[in-house]
């Protein structure tokens, strides 16, 4: 009898063409997510993908249920598929339950699925039998079939498998069979988790963050830095750059009305983003900006900062509170880098009268002084890349 993970993933996606190109991708980002433990056996066979050779370990299955694509991730047994070995599966499976919620009076169900067909027994039989045997070994226990303290799942596949534990996956669909989008990392709660919420479409990330030193630390880049390795486990691995800021924002400041200088500088950073995001190969940028949040994301700010590139912007935020972003921060473990207090390049120049329903033209107008595309190229020279 051998313990593994076998894993369960979504269907709804799985019609059509794309169905190998996206079984493919999740079992290439599962064996990614295991490399930490060893030499794992990842593959996949009649619509679930097994994990062998592994340490079935806590850190193990919480890894595993960041991996988007899967929708349950199940610790398992394995072993022939002749009654005898199955039976002894079932009781270790019971066990193994028992130890984990150890009250008495428990209730089970043993629920069964054969997808080799040329096993001699049914499923509703099989069920039925390992329930009578599971009476015989457990005596303290009762069967339910429908509402069960103890689900027993048994499959019958190339091998005989059972378990009694589901972790849901984190669900979506696998990173890398959706494209390529760059995200604006501030070092804020916003930004990684509107990462996250494309990346679990599928969709590959890159990153770009605006730092201006020296107003803004080393801290906080290797803030940004710790912030896009937490979201790798989530979403691969990202290319982040870490453009150079300051000149930008001393210009504006110099040069231009103070109520805009928010506004503005949110264009500067959306035009280098669509730079990189172009050089990167990425086709959307994405920001974690949510209406009305902050007076740079008003309708009339958010549409200004649209004017200026051509690529589509997401706002995966756009109708979530606040409390509902550091909700989904808090799940995927960003949160608490997030709210370590050095300061972003967005607090350095703040306007005292920040201009809440910027008029377009006026925007335009404003940025007529500068000469936009030496301080871009500048800026473009500057930039570090780490990849993570
Ligand atoms: P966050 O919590 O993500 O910092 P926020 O509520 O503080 O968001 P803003 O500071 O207005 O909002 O920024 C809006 C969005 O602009 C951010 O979510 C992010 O996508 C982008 N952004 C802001 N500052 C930076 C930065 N220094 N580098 C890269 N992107 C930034
Ligand atoms: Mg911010």
């Amino acid at each position: 009898m051998d313990r593994l993970v076998l894993i369960r993933y979504g269907e709804i996606y799985l019609k059509g063409q794309n169905r190998p190109f996206f079984e493919k991708m999740l079992v290439n980002n599962i064996k990614k997510a295991t490399e930490p433990f060893g030499q794992a056996k990842v593959y996949r066979a009649q619509g679930r993908i097994y994990v062998e050779n592994i340490e079935v370990e806590r850190i193990v299955l919480e890894r595993l249920a960041k991996v988007f694509g899967a929708i349950g991730i199940n610790p398992a047994w394995k072993t022939d598929k002749d009654l005898d070995s199955i039976k002894a599966m079932v009781k270790a499976t019971m066990e193994d339950a028992l130890e984990k919620s150890p009250e008495e009076g428990l209730t089970f169900k043993v629920e069964s699925r054969r997808a080799d067909k040329t096993f001699p027994i049914g499923s509703m039989d099989l069920s039925r039998d390992m329930g009578a045997f599971i009476l015989q070994n457990f005596p303290g226990l009762k069967v339910d079939v429908h509402n069960p303290d103890i689900k027993i799942n048994l499959e019958i596949r190339e091998h005989a498998y059972a378990y009694h534990e589901n972790i849901p996956g984190a669900g979506g669909m696998p990173v890398g069979t959706n494209g390529k989008t760059t995200l604006l990392l501030s070092g804020g709660i916003d930004s990684p988790v509107a990462g996250w919420m494309i990346a679990k479409r599928g969709v590959r990330l890159t990153a770009v963050h605006y730092h201006s030193f020296p107003y803004t630390s080393d801290k906080a880049k290797e803030k940004v830095i710790d912030l896009a390795k937490l979201m790798t486990q989530y979403c691969g691995p990202i290319r982040l750059h870490v453009v150079p800021f300051t000149e930008i924002q001393q210009e504006l400041y110099e040069k231009c009305p103070d109520g805009l200088l928010t506004i503005l500088m949110r264009r500067f950073m959306m035009r280098i983003a669509e730079i990189i995001a172009e050089k990167d190969g990425a086709q959307a940028l994405v920001t974690g900006e949510s209406i009305g949040q902050v007076a740079s994301q008003t309708l009339e700010a958010l549409a200004s900062t649209d004017d200026v590139v051509s690529m589509p912007v997401f706002r995966p935020l756009i109708g979530l509170d606040k409390n509902e972003i550091v909700e989904i921060a808090e799940k995927i473990n960003t949160y608490e880098t997030s709210i370590l207090p050095y300061e972003d390049c967005c607090t350095v120049f703040v306007p005292r009268h920040p201009v809440t329903r910027p008029k377009l033209d006026r925007v335009r107008q404003a940025e007529t002084v500068l000469d936009s595309e030496a301080l871009i190229e500048r800026a473009l020279e500057g930039v570090e890349v780490y990849d993570i």
